[in-house]
């Protein structure tokens, strides 16, 4: 194997205290209003899970009426890099139209799957798009316009590749229960 789990950047008890934290947040912010999660696929399907329940607790009883929905997002390297293809499930259009809509990432890095994904659900006829990422690379480089910036972030991390907690390398390690840099062996 020439890779393995590195250092651990955040401990799982650290994640559950931010995703109660960002429960309460949303709780407050969609309060009697009847929201849609848009969830890119597959890296927030942790964080998803956890933190639509830590909002549930957080709310009075029949004020977070939300729904979901799930978008998937691949990105292309080599000729052109700045192409990310955006796949909506059939008929989220009527889903969406003249509600409120969170769309939910693992991770911001350049930012553009965030942004291709909000292009996407724009038009569709939302009442309102805000974003929401549980990490965010802290880059050397500026993220160029029309890069999209996340509304809420759960923790910002070093330019590192991570995974755990949902996110992967190479389809490997998405069950870690903290998030850790990964280590590549020489
Ligand atoms: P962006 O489009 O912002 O450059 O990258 C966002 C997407 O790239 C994320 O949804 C995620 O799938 C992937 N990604 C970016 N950085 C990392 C990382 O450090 N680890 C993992 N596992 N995926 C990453
Ligand atoms: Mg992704």
């Amino acid at each position: 194997m020439p890779e393995e789990v590195g250092e651990v950047l955040i401990p799982s008890d650290r994640i559950a205290a931010r995703v109660g934290e960002l429960g309460r947040l949303l709780a407050d912010a969609y309060a009697g209003r009847e929201p849609v999660v848009v969830a890119i696929m597959k890296g927030c399907v942790l964080f998803l899970a956890d933190l639509v329940r830590a909002w549930g607790e957080a709310s009075q009883p029949h004020v977070a009426a939300m729904d979901l929905e799930f978008v998937s997002a691949q990105s292309y390297e080599g000729t052109r890099p700045a192409k990310v293809r955006v796949t909506l499930p059939e008929g989220l259009e009527t889903r969406v139209a003249g509600r409120p809509v969170l769309v939910l990432d693992d991770i911001f890095d350049t930012g553009r799957t965030l942004s291709a994904v909000c292009r996407r659900i724009e038009p569709l006829g939302v009442a309102e798009l805000k974003t929401l990422v549980l990490l965010a690379k802290r880059r050397a480089a500026p993220r160029e316009p029309p890069i999209r910036r996340p509304d809420w972030v759960g923790f910002e991390i070093e330019d590192r590749f991570v995974i755990g907690y949902g996110l992967d390398y190479r389809g490997r390690w998405r069950n870690l229960p903290y998030v850790a840099a990964l280590r590549q062996k020489p």
